[in-house]
């Protein structure tokens, strides 16, 4: 589906604190109909990012445009957009259909139409059976999807999600990131998710931008920034990638790329430091030319054929294809 009224754009966009810039004019188109994920370590200006695009924060200097409409003063319930917090925010004292319905109340709407519309909402996220239930009768799971129908209940084009799944045990969260996901693609409206996992946002965008210091790193399909970080930084972040410091320059090489021989046939010479059982697979770390440290995942059959010990001499082998040049 594609419609204009989902998309969004950033342009050269600040958040300034006093003299600290928590976001320096960044800029980004996010494609209509789309999950994107806002990725980045803790204080990177996420949530800073987010809170302008919602409304819950004032932008110093840039302009924000969803659709054509320059959105960046208006109050947040007439942008066009909702937000699902972290901590969920429900009301202690409303039952589950009170609080998915209450920004209904706040615009008037009358209490049989608020009705019928938070029973559609809770019938989307699987919670009908609660509906008379107050929060603390609910599971976190539960109370997530209450906080998601009462974010949707407003028909926002553009969802924001800040750290929704970080108070989740690991399973939920599996488990709820795969409703999310598919809850955005039965709805068709734009998801912006932000975190600092990432695995979830491997697991989830069709793109992710990354962030760091404030800001914008790299953009791109969750399988490109993955598979050709730009940087060393977002080599690092994304993880399962060595960092090569080799005559022409520096490369980011995935581990599962780099594999191992014979120590005078490789491209270079190492002398194995660590090996670890993974199950599927075994990492091998070994030092190499300047000392550096280079970790080559390798099918755990394929070890096992021709098993290594720390202080083996080893050969690193690897497809040219594979090396990424980072910028400096
Ligand atoms: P993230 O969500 O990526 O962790 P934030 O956007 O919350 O990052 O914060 C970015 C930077 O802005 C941090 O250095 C943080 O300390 C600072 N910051 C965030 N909110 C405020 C605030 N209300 N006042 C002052 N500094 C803030
Ligand atoms: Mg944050």
């Amino acid at each position: 589906m594609k419609d204009k009224s989902t998309e969004l754009e950033l342009i050269s966009v600040t958040k300034r604190y006093g003299t600290t810039y928590a976001v320096n004019a960044i800029s980004h188109h996010f494609k209509p109909a789309s999950y994107t994920c806002l990725l980045g370590p803790s204080g990177c200006g996420k949530s800073s990012t987010l809170r302008m695009i919602a409304g819950h924060e004032t932008v110093s200097d840039g302009a924000i445009l969803l659709g054509d409409r320059d959105i960046s003063k208006l109050p947040p319930a007439k942008r066009g957009t909702a937000m699902m917090f972290q901590n969920y925010a429900l009301f202690p004292h409303l039952t589950v259909t009170d609080n998915v319905a209450f920004s209904l109340k706040m615009k008037g709407t009358e209490q049989k139409q608020r009705r019928a519309a938070a029973l559609e909402m809770l019938e989307l996220v699987d919670l009908t059976n609660l509906a008379d239930r107050l929060p603390d009768q609910l599971s976190g799971g539960q109370q997530q999807r209450v906080a998601l129908a009462r974010a949707l209940i407003t028909r926002p084009s553009m969802l924001l999600l800040d750290e929704p799944l970080s108070a989740l045990d690991p399973f939920l969260r599996i488990r709820m990131r795969t409703e999310l996901k598919k809850l955005q693609q039965e709805l068709g409206i734009s998801f912006l998710h932000v975190t600092h996992g990432q695995d979830e946002a491997l697991a989830l965008a069709d793109e992710i931008v990354v962030m760091n210091n404030a800001v914008i790193e790299q953009t791109g399909p969750a399988r490109d920034v993955f598979n050709a970080p730009k940087t060393e930084f977002v080599a690092r972040f994304m993880g399962g990638h060595n960092v090569l410091a080799l005559p022409e320059g520096h490369f980011a090489i995935r581990a599962d790329a780099v594999g191992l021989t014979t120590a005078d046939t490789g491209k270079l010479e190492a002398s194995v430091t660590a090996v670890e059982y993974q199950g599927t697979h075994v990492s091998v770390t070994a030092r190499g030319m300047g000392d550096q440290e280079i970790t080559a995942v390798v099918a755990d059959r394929l070890f096992f054929d021709n098993p290594k010990n720390p202080g083996d001499r080893v050969g690193l082998i690897w497809e040219p294809q594979d090396l990424h040049k980072l910028a400096n």
